[in-house]
């Protein structure tokens, strides 16, 4: 029986992980959080000690953590994950982090005779409970192969964007418009209500007219608009605004390092930096209606 070790439990780790033993996999997990852990541990999950604990008899390595340092952290170095795995683990990231990062990690991961796939996935949280989410994948075509399984018992839809990073570079763009929409979405409603029309009703409006996006219509930032999206319950367990503003910069440095204009997704890192400055960086990404309207 395959072995997956798990780590990294948050928003999105959690409910993910939840999928794979519902599914019947033999999951052992680790987190910094204890509470994290806890509510794994009630699922039916091994709880691990540390990282190191956690991957030890493990064949799939499955990681989820906020940002490119972390990752970095968990894998590389003389006490990172990478130099305790036996040849040929299967190593999965599907933190949302720099395509330059997941390249630098995948590389040692193959120097060390280990395989590695950039995963990270698109679907939000409600996703990830329902286990909706697409994995957008970088990597070899056989590795996903042996990943699907996995893949399938948390989402529904599996691409293949290219090689190693390929899978960060598709995400990133996606991302890029996902903070130009929602911020667009905000700004629109706010427009609207100021002049007098009724949120529900302008999104009823918007979301039948050419102005319809998933922001807009999955995930609408004007609160009791919609039931059971971050907005409806003072924007927390989302995406949190400081991960936007961290996907905003990856997109931008993307953008530099290939020559490739930016001006929308720059103006909406402006827009998040201030939003993130003024305290809201935990709360959901949908608040940057807070910027637009304030009650
Ligand atoms: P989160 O902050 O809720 O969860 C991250 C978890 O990682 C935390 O529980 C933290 O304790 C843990 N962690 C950090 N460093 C660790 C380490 N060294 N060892 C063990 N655990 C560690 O973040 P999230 O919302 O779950 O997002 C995770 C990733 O998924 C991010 O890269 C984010 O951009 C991406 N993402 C998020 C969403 C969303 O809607 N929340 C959607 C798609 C992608």
């Amino acid at each position: 029986m395959t072995h997956t070790a798990f780590i990294g439990l948050g928003n999105m780790g959690g409910p993910m992980a939840l999928n794979l033993l519902r599914k019947g996999f033999a999951i052992k997990v680790f987190d910094l959080s204890a509470e994290a852990m806890q509510r794994l541990a009630e699922a039916g999950a091994t709880v691990a000690t540390s990282a190191a604990d956690c991957v030890a008899g493990a064949d799939i390595v499955l990681s989820m953590l906020p940002a490119s340092h972390h990752v970095e952290g968990l894998y590389l170095g003389e006490n990172g994950l990478l130099a305790q795995l036996p040849k040929g683990t299967l190593v999965i990231d599907c933190s949302t982090i720099a395509a330059a990062s997941a390249i630098k990690v995948a590389e040692a991961a193959l120097a060390a005779g280990l395989r590695m796939l950039d995963a990270p996935v698109s679907g939000g949280t409600a996703g990830a409970a329902a286990g909706t989410l697409t994995f957008i994948v970088g990597g070899e075509a056989a590795d996903l192969e042996q990943a699907r399984p996995l893949f399938e018992a948390m989402g529904k839809n599996v691409f293949l964007a290219g090689g190693h990073g390929a899978g960060q570079s598709a995400k990133i763009c996606n991302n890029m418009m996902l903070g130009i929409l929602m911020a667009g979405t905000a700004e629109a409603l706010a427009l609207g209500v100021k002049s007098g029309l009724d949120p529900k009703v302008l999104s009823e409006i918007m979301a039948k007219s050419s102005g319809r996006n998933w922001a807009l219509e999955l995930y609408n930032p004007w609160p009791g608009v919609m039931e059971n999206v971050p907005a409806s319950r003072g924007y927390s367990g989302g995406f949190m605004a400081e991960l936007m503003l961290k996907d905003l910069g990856l997109a931008e440095q993307a953008a530099l390092a290939c020559h490739a204009a930016n001006p929308l997704g720059a103006l909406a890192r402006n827009l998040y930096e201030e939003h993130v400055a003024d305290g809201h960086g935990k709360l959901d990404f949908s608040s940057i209606l807070k910027h637009f309207y304030r009650d």
